[in-house]
């Protein structure tokens, strides 16, 4: 799960560096597949319940499972990029969100408010805590900077599969749900909204965004817990 991390980690850098006004969806879909493959992995969300593509691009409104495709990407756009791999029959899992030049002071606050919230989630995912001590740290910190946790949509736990239990909610009273214990390994990925937290989904049966249209944003990692510091799998160097 280390190494599979560590190529998610090196992917989603590689693609940060190519997002540039005028690219589309679709460049970045088959340059993350080929750079994964270069590192033996092999990318794990193609059809994974169907579905088309190496990785999910979310632009602006969109929340999740962006479908890539001819869309060209524009100066003002916040892009999430949302990607798994696995290496030698285990999974990592990882998102981030990246402004295209001037995105505005709102936008800039929401992309903070969610990275920062993952940051909070993964202080608590420690021995001894539950899986709620990590969803009402994500809420808190995301309700105190005036934006709405997304709760249609929540991590998991990951290993051999990409989607394993428990749930891990982004919401949610503290000291609640499954014991936490060394070992364990979580996607914790909260998605957060500027306006409503209320989302729908395109006619593509794929695509997630948010019903006024105002921007959100998604920050994931693959987090193992250890007896001592959680350890972010999928943190890059
Ligand atoms: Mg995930």
């Amino acid at each position: 799960m280390r190494q599979a991390g560590r190529i998610v980690a090196q992917t989603i850098g590689y693609l940060k560096e190519k997002i540039a006004p005028g690219i589309t969806t679709g460049e970045l879909d088959s340059w993350a597949g080929e750079f994964i493959r270069r590192q033996k992995g092999t990318p794990s969300f193609k059809g994974y319940q169907g579905f088309p593509a190496n990785i999910c691009v979310s632009i602006n409104e969109e929340l999740v499972h962006g479908i890539p495709g001819s869309r060209r990407i524009q100066e003002g756009d916040i892009i999430s990029l949302d990607l798994g791999v696995i290496y030698k029959g285990y999974h990592a899992d990882a998102a981030s969100t990246v402004g295209v030049g001037d995105i505005g002071e709102e936008a800039e606050r929401l992309l903070e408010a969610t990275a920062g919230s993952l940051g909070a989630g993964i202080a608590q995912a420690r021995p001894g805590n539950r899986v709620g001590d990590i969803s009402s740290a994500i809420q808190k910190y995301v309700e105190e900077r005036g934006f709405s946790v997304v709760q249609a949509y929540v991590g998991h736990g990951i290993g051999q599969k990409m989607h394993e239990p428990p749930a891990v909610p982004n919401y949610g009273p503290p000291g609640q749900g499954p014991l936490l214990q060394p070992g364990m390994t979580l996607a914790i990925e909260p998605m957060v909204n500027s306006g409503s937290p209320l989302t729908k989904v395109r006619e593509d049966n794929w695509t997630v965004f948010t019903v006024d249209g105002r921007f959100s944003a998604h920050f994931e990692h693959t987090v193992a817990i250890t007896a001592a510091e959680p350890e972010v799998l999928t943190a890059g160097d």
